[in-house]
């Protein structure tokens, strides 16, 4: 299959697009990113990506921390995405990233003053968690706070906090990690957000609790209020409040929305996929394979539409 990259401009060969060493963004973690999916839907032979102005608005917010001004508007940016994906012919689930990043070749610890680009590439890219539901381990590792690397911007650099938080759960023999705030609270998983039901309640971190506000995360508050008629309280939890939950599933563009049957050794209700878990996945995975017509608003073809 042919891969392509947006690379300085234009689509070239992904083998092609190469770097200096002494890019600026490879020493200091000076880059922000997205990950975005592409869904493929076998019976009506179209890749839909799901939801990529609100992955594009929020590279620019995270671009605007870096202090990355770039040439492109939302619109712009998604128009280049489709492109890139039509143009690989990938007939699969795929994951596009996008990276703006200082591409100044120059060394010194600043933000200012510094050429910055934009790139994407695609992949194919199936399951990401891999597991039907997953068993977690609190991390070791706390989530920074806002006034430390702010956690609301997809940074690269912030990623080494969430890659110690990933190898620590694996190497303990876990499938993912659930980090705490520094208050102690809990945060997110490495790469996604959670969520519990308690007291019939949907429940997650409030966006204080040095989150990521995931897509995936608004994507299914908007589902459980209009489908299932339940309001989502966004707020603080307690390490407590996770083990004793009566249903616990993490949400992320890589990882769809994965259920936790486990925390720290300790199973989630009877470590099952719980009942609104469940209906939740089910919508979220019609969804986004743009079978839904009421949301086919989030999903926008690769390919040219059939009539
Ligand atoms: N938290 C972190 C740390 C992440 O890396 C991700 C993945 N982007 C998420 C949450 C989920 O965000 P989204 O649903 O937008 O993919």
């Amino acid at each position: 299959m042919p891969q392509y990259a947006y690379f300085k401009g234009e689509f070239i060969p992904l083998a092609d697009a190469k770097l200096g060493v002494m890019t600026h963004a490879l020493h200091y973690g000076t880059a922000c990113f997205e990950g975005i999916r592409g869904n493929w839907n076998a019976a009506k032979k179209q890749m839909f990506i799901f939801r990529p102005s609100e992955h594009y608005q929020r590279l620019l917010n995270s671009c605007k921390v870096l202090k990355i001004e770039l040439p492109y508007t939302v619109e712009k940016l998604v128009e280049i995405t489709v492109e890139l994906a039509r143009r690989c012919e990938f007939k699969e689930d795929i994951y596009i990233r996008p990276l703006a990043y200082k591409s100044a070749e120059a060394l010194g610890v600043r933000l200012h003053g510094l050429e910055a680009d934009f790139l994407a590439f695609v992949i194919p890219w199936g399951p990401y968690l891999d597991v039907d539901k997953a068993r977690c381990a609190i991390a070791s590792w706390r989530r920074p706070d806002d006034n430390t690397i702010p956690p609301q911007a997809k940074l690269t650099g912030l990623y080494i906090n969430n890659a110690l938080a990933k190898t620590e759960a694996i190497e303990h023999g876990y499938d993912e990690a659930i980090m705490l705030t520094a208050q102690g609270y809990v945060s997110e998983g490495s790469g996604e957000n959670i969520f519990i039901i308690t007291n019939g309640k949907l429940v997650t971190p409030s966006v204080a609790s040095s989150i990521l506000v995931g897509i995936t995360r608004d994507t299914v508050i908007k589902l459980a209020k209009e489908e299932l008629g339940l309001e989502t309280e966004e707020k603080h939890i307690s390490r407590n409040e996770l083990y004793t939950a009566r249903e616990c599933f993490l949400t992320g563009t890589a990882a769809h929305i994965t259920p936790v049957a486990e925390i720290d050794g300790r199973k989630i209700a009877d470590g099952e996929i719980g009942e609104v878990t469940a209906r939740l996945q089910k919508l979220y995975f019609e969804i986004i394979k743009g079978n839904v017509v009421k949301h086919r608003d989030w999903c926008v073809p690769v390919y040219p539409e059939a009539g």
